[in-house]
């Protein structure tokens, strides 16, 4: 059986079909699981990506030539056959399937899932993909890393927002633009009171409910002078504000951070805010093992974050388990758009 996915200098690349997945360097075809900026960069001269993720890639890349393909939807390149289907990581998020002479790899990108069982409620749920090969992630690839159930996260948010809220003060909650921001929206009680995003923010939700994601109405901070309009406010805004002069409106707010990192033990000490609450768009331990397992996939390939504790448990189980060095980060050069987007916005 021939390798369907190799590493290059320039990206993860399938021979039989000439193209590279999430390409870190320039190319000329790249497949993209999704528009988070460590997989989606500039550059290339032709991006395939799936439908619902075409508005969040232009608003963040600007006009690429992009072929958008429906989930699921197959087609032909070079000798291989082609298909993405649902991640449940960010709104768009695709796996990409890929079969050449019978043999069947998959390349999952970024994606959710958790031991809970929960669905990410911004976008299509993750689908196991039934392989010979499966290329998995692995940013929270330890046994730490459980998530509770969603409901009861969202049920804390709630409580400290309405708890500000009756204290007179806004709630200033952080977390990424692009994912974790319409995450958030998607799931707290709206009813407490009114919700302000940062500039950075915005055209993202813009895309989500372009692509029909409900979420509930969000004014910009920069259109408010009013601040009793803001002391029974949640305001979301990404993490590269802290410290900026855009937190001084905000001097007696109660802040908090959303982020699976929250789960480690002095992270929110380190962020320097009140409260931090675990939601992560990545797959937690249980998730990852539950969602390798329904692959049937008896060769796995790991990327993206504590490769050596998963190859291990990997082979525990039999498997045949080996890792990809890549370029994809933490979400590194996420925090650098969102303050590139910060800048450009003004806000
Ligand atoms: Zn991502
Ligand atoms: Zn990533």
């Amino acid at each position: 059986m021939g390798e369907l996915i190799v590493e290059r200098p320039e990206g993860l690349y399938c021979p039989p079909g000439d193209f590279y997945i999430d390409p870190w360097r320039p190319v000329a075809r790249a497949v993209i699981t999704h528009a988070h900026a460590d997989h989606a960069r500039a550059g290339h001269a032709h991006y395939l990506a799936a439908a619902p993720g075409a508005g969040v890639l232009r608003a963040r890349l600007g006009d690429i030539s992009l072929q958008a393909l429906a989930y699921g939807e197959g087609i032909d390149h070079g000798g291989a056959r082609l298909s993405l289907h649902p991640a449940g990581h960010v709104l768009g998020s695709a796996q990409v399937r890929i079969e050449y002479r019978g043999e069947v790899w998959v390349a999952s990108g970024d994606y959710f899932v958790s031991g809970a069982g929960d669905d990410n409620l911004s976008c299509a749920p993750f689908e196991p993909v039934r392989c010979d090969c499966f290329i998995t992630e692995s940013t929270f690839g330890l046994p730490i890393y459980r998530w509770r159930p969603q409901r009861e996260v969202y049920a804390e948010i709630d409580a400290w927002w309405r708890a500000n809220a009756a204290a007179g003060r806004p709630s200033l909650l952080l977390g990424y633009s692009f994912g974790k921001a319409q995450r958030i929206l998607a799931g707290v009680d709206a009813s407490i009171g009114p919700i302000f995003v940062h500039g950075a923010v915005e055209p993202l939700n813009r895309a989500y409910r372009e692509a029909g994601v409900a979420l509930p109405a969000t004014r910009l901070v920069s259109e408010t002078s009013d601040k009793a309009e803001l002391r029974n406010a949640l305001v979301i805004a990404p993490p590269s504000v802290l410290g900026s002069a855009w937190t001084r409106r905000f001097a007696d707010a109660s802040d908090a951070f959303a982020s699976g990192w929250m789960q480690l033990r002095g992270a929110r000490r380190r962020q320097g805010v009140d409260r931090g609450f675990v939601l992560s768009d990545h797959a937690d331990w249980p998730g990852l093992q539950n969602a390798i397992k329904a692959t049937g996939a008896s060769r796995v390939i790991v990327t993206h974050g504590y490769e050596a504790v998963m190859v291990r448990w990997l082979q525990e189980q039999g498997l045949e388990a080996g890792a990809f060095s890549t370029e994809y980060g933490d979400e590194a050069l996420d925090v650098a758009a969102d303050a590139t987007a910060a800048v450009a916005s003004h806000d």
